[in-house]
């Protein structure tokens, strides 16, 4: 395990322990925590206390020390007086040498090297005496300028010692304070003065006996605050004084008094007391370090202080520590509980029944789970394996001892079967049982094993039921892995795929593609699945018979999360489909080809008004269709309106009819149109229009029509057309019509012409006479050849006279007229029978034949009316 690992782990652990701690815990530690705080309060009070008296006991320490010292300097310098005094008395008496051995004896007694000096100055200041030189009778040496001497003489009337300043002796060149008395003459005149010369250093010598180190001082000062002696560094405030702001130099009237400061003269901080001396304008003070006097206390303090921290720290450690282990016992208590309940909620939750089997003994024992799972209650089931085989399904319980052995021999990791057993109720339920050997003897025989099993019925049916949907769908599906093996395929991809109907799972996909190239190109699919598409495409794979067969196929991957993993494939056959698509195609293909050459305009308008499919021609019929047809394809019916003639639009926008109408449109062409409904599905109706243009057909018809109606080489009408006039005629009479006239014509010896000029002069002469029939005839008069040289005439309109008097005048001009040929002129005549336009065609005509046959049979060249005998009965 890595190291940070470790730490995290430690970490978590703790963690997980520290959320244990119990608020209970929490309060105990709480109240541990403050009674902690006010015993240190207490502690820190109390040691606050013992300084506070400390200071105060070495405040008192120097007060009482001042007061002492005052006393003892007092009694010093009570002493210098008297002996003053005295040297002083006994100079006036007797200056000789009684005085000289009084000086001596004083030298005695005062301690060696307290009095340095003892000297006589005479009235003016001269010093007349020192024991320092006793021989010398009279000196140089004066003191008149000097205070001590000054102060005397000038108040002799009031006798008192003199205490100076330090001062540097001229002679010795020593610190002296000088002790002086003046000297009366016998009438109390000043005479004098003794001056005792006391070297500070006696004085700070004294003091250093009652303060052995620096740190406490002792000192004596003058009045006004000037320095006579200190016991530690004496030497350098000789000559100087204290600040001015001391309370003996503020309040003349106090006795005594304390301060506390650092000293200037050597930065120690101490306690000071001074006292007076009394008589006497001295000060004693007395100072004691802090640092020294609370040394010892603060020492104990800090000792103490160090030995509580420690006592705290160990006793908070201790309880947190015990805190911990009971968190920690509650953990452990918790985990332990927490994993039985899991153990029960995993057999719970898992529906798991659970069994527990003493190999040795043979005790195999379900617990109620593992009953109720069969419809047993605890107890009903003897504890035995044999109840075990008596309800496995007798296929399975061969498969069961099997993995039993297996795992008992110490062949598997695990005892896992699926295996039927027979519930109470008679029916069979799946079951799957899980189980591993607890306890081996030495020599590894298996002694207990302990196992659960869980009811899988519902997973076993899901299965089944997944495979059967899976292989009764229409469609084929492989799962297919990254290498694009065939992880799963289903029952009907088998049968479509596999050639000898036997399972394609493990086999790679290139088995359903029909080659190498095919199976390589499918790769781009898989790319793109990777890359997060799912694919649809169409793809031609070879079936199990061989045959190449169009495939529609989905692929999609297994798990959208995993790109690298598994794909299905999902494929339905669409080979019927594409083949009718290809026939519909090349059926399109070959309607647009229709379309496009058809003989005429096609447009087709869908059942919304727009246009699907429009033809060149159309678009040649009319100048105002644009070209290329492609152009009118989804163009709105409004638009269509304003394209085409109105005269086509009114022909293939009504309703009415679908037969084809024809139309004049003002260029003169004939256009014929026609609208056709076409219905597709149930509902749909488009709409096909049809439009030619018939001008050409229409004349055709006209000249095929004038054909039909007319003689051939006379150009009059035939005998057809007579008749149909001639019924229009009748008709129109018989509905009450002005009446008319018809003549019947026969060329007289007609065969004559042939015979003699030939046939072809013959029809030369027919031709001629219908030229003449054509002069003499009126616009509404009709001439016809009925057939050979016979010819007839329809006059409507004219009565019998006038009709024989065209009749007459037309016989009158053939006879008159000649035809030219080269054999000669031929000259003809005709006959002419005359009859009214009544009663029926047939009668009609049969009347006017009477009556030409009469004027043939008179004599020929003649024109004769029918009579009443010429109608037949
Ligand atoms: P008739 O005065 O009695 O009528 O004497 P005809 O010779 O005219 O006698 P008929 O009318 O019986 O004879 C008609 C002749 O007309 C017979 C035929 O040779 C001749 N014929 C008929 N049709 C044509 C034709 O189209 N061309 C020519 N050249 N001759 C025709
Ligand atoms: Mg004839
Ligand atoms: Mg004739």
């Amino acid at each position: 395990m890595p190291l940070h690992h470790a730490a995290s782990f430690a970490t978590n652990k703790l963690r997980s322990v520290l959320a244990h701690i119990t608020p209970r815990s929490l309060a105990v530690m709480a109240v541990l925590v403050l009674a902690f705080l006010v015993y240190w309060a207490m502690l820190l009070d109390s040691q606050h206390k013992q300084l506070a008296h400390s200071e105060e006991q070495a405040r008192l320490r120097a007060t009482q020390m001042s007061a002492t010292l005052a006393v003892q300097v007092e009694t010093l310098v009570t002493g210098l007086e008297h002996l003053a005094r005295s040297l002083a008395a006994e100079y006036a008496s007797s200056p000789t040498s009684y005085f000289k051995r009084s000086v001596h004896t004083a030298l005695t007694v005062f301690p060696p090297g307290s009095i340095t000096q003892i000297a006589v100055a005479d009235g003016d200041g001269r010093i007349v005496y020192s024991n320092l030189a006793p021989s010398q009778g009279q000196s140089s040496v004066s003191i008149a300028d000097r205070e001590h001497f000054r102060v005397h003489r000038d108040r002799a009337a009031d006798p008192r010692l003199f205490i100076s300043h330090p001062v540097l002796g001229r002679v010795s060149g020593l610190w002296t304070i000088q002790f002086s008395y003046p000297i009366l003459d016998p009438r109390g005149a000043f005479a004098g003065a003794v001056v005792l010369s006391v070297a500070p250093d006696y004085i700070s010598g004294y003091f250093r006996e009652v303060f052995a180190t620096d740190t406490d001082v002792a000192m004596l000062l003058h009045g006004d605050g000037t320095y006579l002696a200190r016991s530690a560094t004496q030497s350098r405030v000789l000559g100087s004084r204290v600040p001015p702001e001391r309370e003996f130099l503020r309040a003349p009237q106090a006795r005594s008094g304390e301060y506390f400061i650092t000293a200037p003269v050597d930065g120690v901080l101490r306690y000071y007391a001074w006292h007076r001396v009394r008589e006497y304008p001295l000060v004693v003070s007395v100072g004691l370090s802090q640092e020294q006097a609370l040394a010892s206390v603060r020492a104990n303090l800090r000792d103490s202080l160090r030995r509580n921290v420690i006592g705290t720290l160990l006793v908070l450690g201790a309880s947190f520590w015990i805190v911990l282990l009971f968190a920690r016992l509650r953990h452990d208590r918790q985990l332990l509980a927490e994993g039985e309940e899991r153990f029960k909620l995993a057999l719970e939750g898992g529906n798991l029944g659970a069994w527990d089997w003493n190999i040795r003994s043979g005790r195999l024992i379900f617990d109620e789970r593992w009953c109720r799972m069969l419809g047993y209650r605890s107890g009903m089931l003897e504890a035995e394996l044999e109840t075990v085989r008596r309800l496995a399904h007798p296929d399975d319980w061969v498969k069961i001892q099997a993995a039993l052995n297996t795992h008992l021999y110490g062949r598997s990791e695990l005892f896992e079967i699926e295996h039927r057993a027979r519930h109470r109720d008679g029916h069979w339920i799946w079951v799957h049982a899980r189980g591993r050997v607890t306890h081996r003897s030495a020599e590894g025989q298996p002694l207990r094993m302990a196992g659960t099993q869980a009811d899988i019925s519902q997973r076993v049916a899901e299965t089944l039921l997944r495979r059967a949907l899976l292989d009764n769908t229409g469609a084929e599906i492989f799962l297919a892995t990254p290498g694009r093996d065939i992880r799963f395929s289903n029952q009907r991809a088998i049968e479509t795929f596999s050639p000898d109907g036997r399972s394609l799972d493990g086999r790679s996909m290139r088995a359903i593609h029909c080659d190498d190239g095919a199976y390589a190109d499918f790769q781009l699919h898989y790319t793109a699945l990777r890359a997060g598409k799912s694919i649809r495409t169409e793809y031609r794979l070879r079936t199990a018979s061989g045959e190449p067969r169009w495939f529609s196929i989905h692929g999609t991957l297994l798990d959208p999360n995993q790109t690298d993993g598994d794909v299905i494939w999902t494929m339905i056959d669409v080979t019927e489909r594409k083949q009718a698509e290809e026939a519909l195609g090349a059926a399109r293909g070959r309607l647009s080809q229709i379309i496009e050459h058809f003989p005429g305009g096609i447009l087709v308008e869908n059942e919304d008004g727009r246009v699907v499919v429009a033809n060149q021609a159309l678009c040649d019929l009319f100048a105002s269709v644009p070209t290329p047809a492609a152009s009118l394809v989804g163009q709105e019916h409004v638009a269509l309106r304003r394209l085409f003639p109105r005269e086509v639009l009114d022909i293939v926008l009504s309703n009415e009819t679908t037969s084809p109408s024809e139309t004049l449109l003002a260029d003169g062409r004939n256009i014929r149109a026609t609208r056709i409904p076409i219905r597709h599905g149930t509902q749909g109706v488009d709409r096909l229009w049809i439009v030619h243009d018939v001008t050409e057909q229409r004349r055709h018809e006209q000249v095929l029509e004038q054909l039909a109606s007319t003689d051939a080489l006379t150009g009059l009408a035939n005998r057809h057309t007579f008749l149909e006039r001639l019924e229009i005629e009748l008709a129109r009479i018989a509905r009450g019509g002005l009446g008319g006239m018809v003549a019947m014509l026969d060329l007289d010896h007609f065969k004559r012409v042939n015979d003699r000029y030939g046939h072809a002069a013959g029809d030369a002469v027919l031709a001629h006479l219908a030229g003449i029939l054509r002069r003499v005839l009126r616009r509404e008069d009709m001439a016809a050849r009925l057939g050979g040289e016979e010819f007839a005439l329809l006059l409507p309109g004219a009565d019998p006279a006038g009709a024989a008097a065209l009749s007459e005048r037309l016989r009158a001009a053939l006879e008159q007229s000649h035809i030219e040929t080269l054999r000669g002129d031929i000259r003809i005549t005709t006959s002419i029978g005359l009859t009214s336009l009544a009663g029926d065609a047939k009668t009609l005509l049969a009347r006017a034949d009477a009556a030409l046959y009469r004027a043939k049979n008179s004599g020929r060249n003649r024109v004769v009316m029918a009579s009443d005998e010429d109608v037949p009965a």
